[in-house]
């Protein structure tokens, strides 16, 4: 039986340029659908068994973060529930992963997917929750919905805290990590409660579902990177930005905070607004709390490595983060996840991957809670 690879399903990613020999694959990243953008792939491979795989990504060193290959290991799964790592090396130039499958069917990807399926399964067992609503805000540009989740009860006292992830579809961590809020935060009594007791949150679990489909690394069905289209979205070429944007406008915003992952740095970390006009030293404060708390909370948040911070009045006012903190003057912060093994945890056992990105989701609940913004 020849070997057949394919990514022709929900987030599929890959070329195949030679699948005779199956200890020697040759393989390609596609470019996002209208942007020349790539790193995201996903796939599987059939007729594997016992086979000595050697599936080789020839354009690896092309990638948009050529440095994300190095130190990274692949995932994989045969059940689509389980992923794990597989051996994988980079020389430079081809990114080789290399396994010998126990099952027949193997499936390999980037980071764990979140598919449009499980999207769909976590809007709908969401809003049926009586502290839920689930609204519509628009059409993206292939005509999927921008869904929106309301967790707690509107009010002129009530706090009111947006997170919204995976503007990059290939990040799929975004929306992992989204999922562990929503289940966190729709549990009965306890922490949740008494966050919702303060705060409205609005939740964005995803930002770009055409980009997710269509298996793009950060742009939507437009070529649009949606994290430079803050500025001035349009219905043409970033619907997704130009609902949600409004949405934010109507609803007004006191605690800002976008969700993605870093294909080259092994840590998560919350990048603040430094470079913004209206940055503060109140601001700064609630940036400084928001960080201590979360890296109390769970193991995998660290606040040593991140990104240079933008020098002041430098910012690009286009990313979400900055053009929110600059309208409305309150703390804005990018979360980032890894793609690698997550180096910032001090545990030697830790396995970064989509399981500890929900429950970094899930201990923000808590820290939102502690946050002196929220609980006076
Ligand atoms: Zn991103």
């Amino acid at each position: 039986m020849a070997l057949i690879i394919t990514d022709r399903f929900d987030g599929g990613n890959i070329k195949v340029l030679d699948s005779q020999d199956p200890g020697d694959v040759r393989l390609e990243i596609r470019d996002d659908i209208r942007a020349s953008l790539f790193q995201w792939f996903s796939f599987q491979v059939s007729n594997c068994k016992s086979l000595s795989l050697n599936l080789k990504i020839m354009n690896a060193v092309k990638s948009s973060y050529p440095d994300g290959w190095k130190g990274y290991e692949a995932f994989a799964s045969y059940d689509l529930q389980k992923w794990f790592r597989v051996r994988t090396l980079f020389d430079g130039q081809v990114l080789s992963i290399q396994h010998r499958p126990d099952h027949d069917v193997m499936y390999f990807s980037y980071f764990p997917p979140f598919s449009y399926d499980r999207h769909q399964q976590l809007l709908a067992r969401s809003q049926i929750s009586t502290h839920c609503r689930q609204e519509e805000l628009g059409l993206s540009a292939e005509g999927r919905t921008l869904s929106l989740l309301m967790i707690g009860t509107p009010s002129p006292v009530m706090k009111k805290v947006w997170i919204i992830c995976r503007q990059h579809p290939g990040e799929t961590m975004g929306e992992w990590f989204a999922k562990g809020v929503l289940d966190r935060l729709l549990e009965e009594g306890g922490i949740a409660e008494e966050l919702r007791q303060r705060a409205v949150i609005y939740v964005v679990p995803n930002m770009n579902p055409d980009g997710a489909i269509l298996g793009n690394l950060r742009t939507n069905a437009r070529g649009a990177n949606l994290n430079r289209e803050w500025m001035n979205p349009t219905l043409a070429r970033s619907p997704e930005v130009y609902w949600v944007r409004n949405r934010i406008h109507a609803t007004g915003v006191d605690f800002f905070l976008d969700i993605h992952g870093d294909e080259d740095l092994p840590y998560c970390f919350a990048a603040g607004c430094e470079g913004v006009p209206h940055y503060s030293s109140r601001i700064a404060g609630m940036e400084a709390e928001f960080r201590s708390l979360y890296e109390n909370e769970n193991p995998d948040f660290q606040q040593k490595i991140g990104y240079v911070p933008d020098e002041p009045g430098n910012a690009d006012l286009r990313i979400a983060a900055n053009y929110i903190c600059e309208t409305f003057g309150c703390s804005s912060l990018t979360l980032e996840m890894p793609f690698k093994e997550n180096k910032g945890n001090p545990s030697q056992d830790s396995n970064w991957d989509h399981n500890s990105a929900q429950t970094l989701g899930a201990s923000l609940v808590k820290v939102l809670a502690k946050m002196s913004l929220l609980s006076t």
